[in-house]
């Protein structure tokens, strides 16, 4: 079977059997099929507004839910036709890979562990791959969850003792919901409004997540005040931000963020935040790496983050690998790297990382 794999006019897609398919456009394309992998706003189109209901969308049910709960008007996904199929990737609720059996298989963004109600995959065997690379390079090895999980209940109860609060700062689709499952058991657990919200689209898709104490609910139960201790799951948000700050001042609150990104030394520091922990969504270096190994392809093609490294790694081991560039990239960077400049503030700069 003949397939094309190309970035054209910013949009990633494959042609296969005179069929065109497009993979998490940010765009409006005119492809037979919209694959949308998941609800991260990195993979919609940004448009907000209906179109013409003229694309068919491939996409799992809770996707399309979440999607419009963030406001996206993504369209009611089509039966998928019996070519193709919609392959759990772990990544977040609904998060599914493009499959075309023993040809094709595109990760959109994946997992291999089980975390809560999420469970990891054992990607598929394919001719054609095309992985995510977020975290590619060698220096992102990521811990267990249980010793993550571990590390947070160990700071929560010490700082438990001394009266101190936390606020548990995650993206708040996917992350926010596996913090406010991991940490149930505290209490009070409050949710930050966003979250809030998202937590309760979750509970409708199934998922039983505790329902805690909104943020509007505790302060009417006078909650922030010094040497009260509670939990709180938010988004997350710089030192410098109103929230924090005032966090900060009234109740003594500390802020843990939950990311892959902090397996860099210093990152929390970086991002103005008091402790970081190395939880992610995403695979480490060696989970992509094993991604590769399980689907045994004859051609790799890498995306996101940095894919220009991992297809030379994938090269240095015999792999046929070539990366996928959006057409405003610069030498040597990823488009993450382009995206963060300039950094004006650190709240921008912590939006380019958690997104
Ligand atoms: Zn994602
Ligand atoms: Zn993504």
């Amino acid at each position: 079977m003949r397939i094309q794999v190309a970035i054209n006019d910013g949009v990633l897609a494959v042609e296969v059997g005179g069929k065109s398919i497009s993979l998490d456009p940010k765009r409006d394309s005119h492809s037979d099929f919209t694959f949308v992998s998941h609800a991260h706003t990195d993979h919609l189109s940004l448009g907000k507004k209906k179109r013409n209901g003229s694309r068919k969308i491939l996409a799992s049910e809770a996707t399309a839910v979440i999607a419009n709960s963030r406001g996206h008007d993504l369209e009611t996904p089509i039966a998928t036709p019996e070519e193709y199929d919609l392959v759990d990737t772990g990544h977040i609720l609904g998060s599914r890979g493009f499959l075309i059996p023993d040809e094709l298989f595109y990760t959109g963004d994946i997992s291999i562990r089980d975390r809560a109600f999420l469970k990891g995959v054992r990607p598929p065997k394919a001719k054609n791959l095309i992985v995510e690379s977020t975290f590619a390079r060698p220096e992102y090895v990521f811990p267990s969850l249980e010793q993550c999980i571990h590390e947070t209940n160990e700071l929560i109860s010490k700082m438990y003792s001394r009266g101190i609060p936390l606020i548990l700062m995650g993206y708040p689709l996917g992350k926010a919901q596996l913090l406010t499952e991991f940490f149930r058991h505290w209490d009070p657990l409050i949710v930050h409004e966003s979250v809030h919200e998202m937590n309760s689209v979750y509970r409708q898709l199934g998922v039983p997540l505790k329902e805690g104490m909104s943020f509007s609910q505790a302060r009417e139960r006078g909650m922030f005040q010094r040497g009260v201790p509670w939990i709180m799951i938010s988004p997350f948000m710089s030192r410098g931000a109103e929230f924090v700050k005032t966090m900060k001042s009234c109740c003594n609150a500390v802020t843990v963020g939950f990311t892959g990104w902090a397996t860099r030394a210093r990152f929390g520091q970086v991002m103005g935040l008091d402790y970081a922990i190395p939880l992610s969504d995403h695979c480490d270096c060696n989970e992509l790496l094993e991604i590769v190994r399980h689907c045994n392809p004859e051609k790799v093609y890498t995306i996101h983050g940095f894919a220009d490294y991992l297809a030379m790694r994938l090269r240095s081991l015999g792999y046929e690998a070539e990366a996928l560039m959006w057409q405003n990239k610069r030498k040597g960077e990823s488009p993450r790297q382009i995206r963060k400049k300039p950094v004006s503030k650190n709240q921008s700069l912590i939006d380019s990382y958690f997104n």
